[in-house]
């Protein structure tokens, strides 16, 4: 890259970064079409075409999360942020939370409870399972908690975690249920109606398609009429639900959103639509078990269970004696392919594999799987030739047509 010298500062030379296939845990893949998006002319915040655009955008977002809810908008920032949202809008100083810990991201949810004041008490599993929801429900029970916190799709461990029961136990005492969807929503079922989930959120940059930097949020009248009497106000301006509904809904200035950021949210959901979320669902579980009949067939495994794994995030165990960095290196340099690594207990030990959005697809899956068998065997790993491949190929045609 050429440096020009400008008064103190060295200038770099114009930006290009290189072109990767990106199937790690987020971001993912983003369809061109959406990209193309990124560049259309920005609007003014509260310009009547961009509160238009944003009002399209709430529907689709009802739409994906299965709600009802009035205040359904995307919040800015990312995944955390979300997190952010949720807790700040239900958590009040002293107030117990009981929260779900299976992985990276249940943690994440506890220390950020703590920070807001409130006073945590985990129920947790083996990274790799889900909870007991027994166990679950016995602590709500005790605990009698204002607020139960739970991980629909755990992105360190690519469990799935059941939700129904968990939000039954928390209306029994009152609780609101707040539930991070942030690597399963669009990608696989998320009911948030239906399953009595009071408070969610996500991120774009997942099953969504999208880059990040917005974080789709819903919560319902029940958990806004309690952050509406609470003593204290939320003690986050930007992040204060009410706030933002009156900004999204009623005009009000709340803080200057990036449209384009919007756009490509947008032009996302537009596409996840045209396609059906059902159908794109389904395409996610296709890929999915496509890819993990073709991890077998190369004598990996994953690590949980096929009745828990998600189907956006394949979480697969390094080979004994294996280096995953050595590995993941191996795929960006010499295939231009990102996947993750373990994190917390499981560094070292896994390698993380997102087939979100517009990255499930057929052709991704059966690439991803030659160039893993080609770092594997250049590392000293025994494989038959075009075994994972062959395996791929072979769950789809058991899959019927699509993908
Ligand atoms: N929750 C889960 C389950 C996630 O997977 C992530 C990110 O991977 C987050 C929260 C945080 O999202 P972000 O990195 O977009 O802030």
């Amino acid at each position: 890259m050429v440096l020009q010298t400008n008064d103190a500062i060295r200038v770099p030379g114009e930006l290009s970064p290189p072109k990767r296939l990106l199937l790690g845990p987020g971001p993912s893949e983003v369809d061109p079409e959406v990209l193309r998006s990124l560049i259309m002319p920005p609007l003014g915040h509260l310009d009547p075409v961009m509160l238009e655009i944003m009002q399209q955008l709430e529907e689709m977002l009802r739409g994906v999360f299965k709600t009802q809810n009035k205040v359904t908008l995307a919040l800015s920032g990312t995944g955390t942020a979300g997190m952010e949202a949720a807790l700040a809008n239900t958590v009040e100083p002293g107030d117990p939370v009981v929260v779900g810990v299976i992985g990276y991201f249940g943690d994440r949810l506890c220390q950020i409870t703590e920070r807001m004041g409130g006073v945590v008490m985990r129920v947790e599993a083996e990274w790799g399972k889900p909870l007991d929801v027994a166990a679950m429900r016995e602590a709500i029970t005790r605990v009698r908690p204002r607020v139960v916190c739970a991980v629909h799709a755990e992105t360190s461990t690519g469990v799935c975690q059941g939700l129904t029961e968990i939000a039954q136990a928390a209306h029994e005492v009152d609780a609101l249920f707040v539930v991070d969807a942030v690597t399963s929503l669009g990608g696989q079922p998320v009911r948030v109606d239906e399953w009595g989930i009071d408070v969610c959120y996500s991120g774009s940059q997942k099953c969504l398609g999208a880059p990040s930097g917005l974080s789709p949020f819903t919560i319902n009248d029940r958990a806004l009429e309690r952050a509406q009497g609470r003593k204290k106000p939320v003690q986050s301006f930007y992040l204060d639900a009410t706030l933002l509904h009156r900004y999204w809904d009623e005009r009000q200035y709340h803080h200057t959103i990036s449209a384009p950021l919007i756009y490509s949210l947008h032009t996302a959901l537009r596409l996840l639509h045209t396609e059906g979320l059902e159908s794109r669902w389904e395409r996610h579980r296709r890929n999915h078990l496509a890819f993990r009949a073709g991890i077998e067939a190369m004598g990996l495994s994953f690590l949980p269970d096929e009745a828990c794994s998600l189907w956006p995030l394949n979480a697969v165990l390094v080979p004994d004696g294996m280096d995953e960095t050595g590995i993941r290196g191996d795929l960006l340099s010499k295939h231009g392919i990102e996947i993750g690594g373990g994190l917390g207990p499981l560094k070292g030990k896994l390698l993380r594999v997102g087939l979100m959005g517009y990255a499930s697809q057929q052709g991704f899956v059966l690439q991803l799987l030659g160039a893993l068998e080609q770092v594997l065997r250049a590392r000293g790993y025994s494989v038959t030739t075009g075994a994972g491949v062959s395996g791929a190929l072979e769950a789809y045609r058991g899959l019927g047509a699509g993908g």
